[in-house]
């Protein structure tokens, strides 16, 4: 027998599938709704101007080696400040263990590892439904995986009293992840109320909250309220668990930057936690890579760039919500028996349409419309020129 026969091939990522399938497919009409990257009305990817700011700033700059220590310290400083406001006493009394990390995903399995070494025995609660890696990466990590109850589709709204009970029934002290803001799949997220229902009764159970921010800013507009759930959290005096992702908020895709953050009770729990993450990471791939750190750190340490870029995150996001209401305005001038008010109801990139796989692979198969089986849709890709074909092909398979 030779070595790897025993081998076969993984299931297919139900995201990264889609891309495949549309790239193998050569009508000119097609469109892809499967992966959340951002594209401009001309359906073409977006370099931000506050990014080619911090390009210029940095040119010539001579960082060869991995990343020295300050610049590291300060990408993630901004990165916590990004969350917890800028005066944040977080910050001033070193409360925080903070590591950069490998964007969201990164920042996701450091924790997942961190949370093993510490707490084997204790279950991750992931909402019903959520991001597919996620599961991937607890179980990865060999984290058990539980689910808690999060979304109804009849009312394609959150599911309230079912959440509360599940986080009542599930047993003390065990790990949460929420969806800070723009949820992904389903754009449904708390409101101000309800999270201020749900931190006290983590309070009450000892849960751990760990928020996975991915869409900061792209779920209002507006950075400071995308965070306030976390901040709500914060006041209630949680020790708080925090993945922020920069791939989609700033348009870097592929430079992988993302922080980890974790608060503390004093800086001297903050200085061994990091000194744990960073034993996680070093075994793993040693030091993240420079050049997205310092875009990012440049950006946020700038106010010129920063309100730039705020400018930007605020266009992306009212491009998406003028497709949004195109959307539903053109299924309901098509006299759609469907009702369509979950596309405007719903934030963030992802408008979770309610579409059942049958009818994804129609659209897919007839009309070369790509998006994941979930019927999960990214409104940005969808553009003022296919806005109406798009609507047509819906209308018609739902027929
Ligand atoms: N978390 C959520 C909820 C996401 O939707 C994503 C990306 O789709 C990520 C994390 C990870 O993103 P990245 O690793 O590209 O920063």
């Amino acid at each position: 027998v030779g070595w790897w026969d025993h081998v076969g091939a993984a299931p297919k990522d139900p995201i990264l599938g889609v891309t495949e399938a549309f790239l193998a497919d050569t009508s000119p009409r097609k469109i892809n709704l499967g992966v959340g990257a951002y594209r401009d009305d001309e359906g073409r990817p977006v370099v931000l101007q506050c990014v080619r700011g911090a390009e210029t700033k940095l040119a010539g700059s001579q960082f060869l080696e991995s990343l020295p220590n300050a610049v590291n310290t300060k990408l993630v400083e901004e990165s916590v400040r990004l969350v917890y406001g800028k005066e944040t006493d977080i910050v001033q009394e070193r409360r925080f263990a903070g590591i950069q990390a490998l964007s969201g995903t990164g920042a996701c399995r450091l924790f997942a590892e961190f949370q093993r070494r510490f707490y084997p025995e204790s279950p991750i609660y992931l909402p019903v439904p959520t991001w597919s890696n996620h599961h991937n990466i607890w179980r990865d990590a060999q984290v058990r995986v539980r689910t808690f109850r999060y979304y109804h589709p009849d009312s394609k709204g959150l599911y309230f009293g079912a959440l509360m009970d599940d986080i009542k029934s599930a047993p003390d002290n065990s790990f949460f992840l929420l969806h800070p803001c723009a949820h992904n799949p389903t754009g449904v997220d708390p409101n101000e109320e309800q999270w201020r229902e749900i931190s006290p009764e983590f309070k009450v159970k000892n849960h751990f909250p760990f928020f996975d921010m991915a869409y900061q800013g792209l779920a209002s507009g507006d950075i400071d309220t995308d965070s306030k759930a976390i901040k709500i959290f914060r006041e209630d005096g949680h020790l708080i668990g925090c993945a922020q992702s920069f791939t989609k908020i700033m348009g870097l895709y592929g430079h992988r930057v993302g922080c980890l953050s974790i608060l503390s009770v004093d800086e001297n729990q903050a200085i061994a936690v990091r000194s744990q993450l960073q034993q996680i990471a070093r075994a793993m791939y040693s030091s993240p890579p420079v050049h997205g750190s310092l875009l990012v750190s440049t950006i946020l340490g700038d106010s010129q760039l920063k309100a730039l870029w705020e400018e930007e995150v605020k266009a992306m996001v009212a491009r998406i919500i003028r497709m949004r209401a195109k959307l539903r305005e053109s299924l309901e001038k098509l006299d759609s028996p469907l009702n369509w008010e979950h596309i405007t109801n719903q934030v963030g990139m992802f408008c979770f349409s309610g579409l059942s796989p049958e009818y994804v692979d129609h659209l897919a198969r007839k009309f070369h419309i790509y998006m994941t089986r979930d019927g999960r849709i990214s409104m940005a890709g969808v553009t003022t020129s296919n806005v109406d074909y798009l609507a047509n092909a819906i209308d018609e398979v739902t027929r």
